[in-house]
């Protein structure tokens, strides 16, 4: 056990005021960051805890939803304009972890939370440049099951594992961050990083920043919504693909429509060729099968994972077929 000082924070300026002291890590639930330091693969000398800051989830006024930080994951999947409004997050939230997890887990703290390849939390046996820079990566050429499809470099093919972040993107959240030069807003599909040459960088948060809320647009594709998350048992596993989706559909045709994937890449992943040639048909099964094609055409696979290909493809198809019994 290494020792740590321990500090919680009133409000984000006191939050700010502690990190920019003393090199610290926020605190939401712990229950990602309290392992990491169990495992020894971070070790902070300071935990600010964010976990009491004040936030809820609150109707913006053009109609879309601010979700403070700190406000736990069970809250936001029981909250009826959730609920009504952004069905897909609701789902996403309760297909991750357990109760307990989501009673703990915060949602600033979801979308950091890191990436559970095998290799990454076995300090003592395996090479990993996520952990160690350089030291090389044992998932490559390893057991890559559960490894991502898109966006990998000869440095890491890690996925981020949250089901809540798949549906952020899908939604075209921002993620409000107060920092130390003060506060601003980054659209959640361009926060978190590929990994390069540098897959130890996740995210482009910079040092001291606290996550504040995020924010959803409302719109009739998020109100007409559903994920889809495959695992390898029923429940308490990380997706081997997620599928969050939403469509309005016009006068017979598909006049919006959001897909983003879960388990297929370093971030949550945008299907935006899907999405483009979607737009404007109309919904028929034979339709979607070319927009997963398409999709999934840049996918690159690792062996253990070649499968994943062929499911995300069925995953895609399955989740559209729903919004209009072409699956039938
Ligand atoms: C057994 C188990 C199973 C799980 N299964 C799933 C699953 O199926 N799907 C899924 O999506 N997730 C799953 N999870 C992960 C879980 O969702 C995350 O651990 C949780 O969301 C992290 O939230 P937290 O508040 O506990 O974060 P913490 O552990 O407190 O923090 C995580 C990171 O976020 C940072 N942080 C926290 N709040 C802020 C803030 N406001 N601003 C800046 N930085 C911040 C911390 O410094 C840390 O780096 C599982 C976890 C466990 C332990
Ligand atoms: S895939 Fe990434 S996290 Fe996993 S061992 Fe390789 S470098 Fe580490």
């Amino acid at each position: 056990m290494r020792p740590f000082d321990y500090r919680r924070a009133a409000d984000p300026t006191e939050a700010l005021s502690i990190a920019g002291a003393a090199p610290a890590r926020y605190l939401g639930g712990g229950t990602n960051l309290v392992d990491l330091m169990r495992q020894n693969i971070e070790a902070p000398a300071t935990l600010v805890d964010v976990s009491r800051l004040p936030g809820a989830v609150e109707d913006t006024p053009d109609g879309g939803l601010m979700i403070g930080a700190a406000v736990r994951n069970s809250v936001v999947a029981a909250h009826p304009a959730v609920r009504t409004r952004y069905p897909m997050l609701a789902r996403a939230i309760l297909a991750g972890g357990s109760a307990q997890i989501r009673n703990m887990a915060t949602v600033g703290g979801n979308i950091l939370q890191r990436t559970r390849c095998a290799y990454f939390y076995d300090v003592s046996g395996s090479r990993c440049n996520k952990r160690e820079p350089g030291a090389g990566c044992d998932a490559i050429d390893g057991f890559n099951r559960y490894h991502a499809l898109f966006g990998t470099s000869e440095h890491c093919i890690a996925t981020h594992p949250s089901d809540m972040c798949v549906a952020l993107a899908a939604l075209d959240a921002t993620v409000h961050l107060a920092g130390p030069a003060g506060a601003r807003s980054v659209p959640l599909l361009d926060f978190h990083r590929l990994p390069g040459d540098h897959p130890e960088i996740e995210t482009v948060l910079r040092p001291g920043e606290l996550i504040t809320a995020v924010e959803l647009a409302s719109s009739p594709a998020a109100a007409n919504s559903r994920y889809r998350k495959v695992r390898d048992r029923s429940s308490y596993a990380f997706a081997l693909i997620s599928v969050a989706a939403g469509v309005e559909i016009a006068g017979g045709k598909i006049a919006d429509v959001r897909i983003a994937l879960g388990g297929v890449a370093p971030k949550p992943w945008r299907a935006a060729k899907a999405e483009e040639f979607l737009r404007g048909q109309a919904p028929t099964r034979a339709r979607f099968l070319v927009a997963a094609d398409l999709e999934l055409a840049g996918a690159k696979s690792f062996g253990g994972n070649d499968f994943k290909i062929e499911l995300a493809k069925r995953t895609i198809v399955a989740v559209l077929g729903e919004f209009t019994g072409a699956d039938a």
